[in-house]
């Protein structure tokens, strides 16, 4: 699974971040789920996970800023449970 760091989106095409130490390269893969570039957003924007994630959260969240279907049976709050973020 490759998680998004942001809103727990668990189905990324690749890794948002490579693993190497001492790097941080995004994978300048765009979260389909909370829009989040990884490498974008925060190395040329510096807007934190939080702040996207509070901003996010604080708007609805909405899957694909309401531009496409979300799959099913998808629960933003159960999906932020990936990155150990429990809503009430
Ligand atoms: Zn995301």
């Amino acid at each position: 699974m490759n998680i998004c760091p942001v809103c727990g989106y668990p189905d990324l095409n690749e890794p948002a971040y490579d693993g190497t130490p001492g790097l941080h390269p995004g994978s300048l893969e765009i979260c389909t789920c909370c829009g989040f570039q990884f490498g974008f957003h925060d190395d040329d924007r510096h807007i934190t996970f939080e702040q996207w994630r509070n901003q996010w959260i604080a708007g609805g969240m909405h899957w694909d800023s309401g531009d496409s279907e979300p799959p099913p049976d998808w629960d933003p709050k159960k999906q932020l449970l990936n990155i150990d973020i429990m809503l009430p």
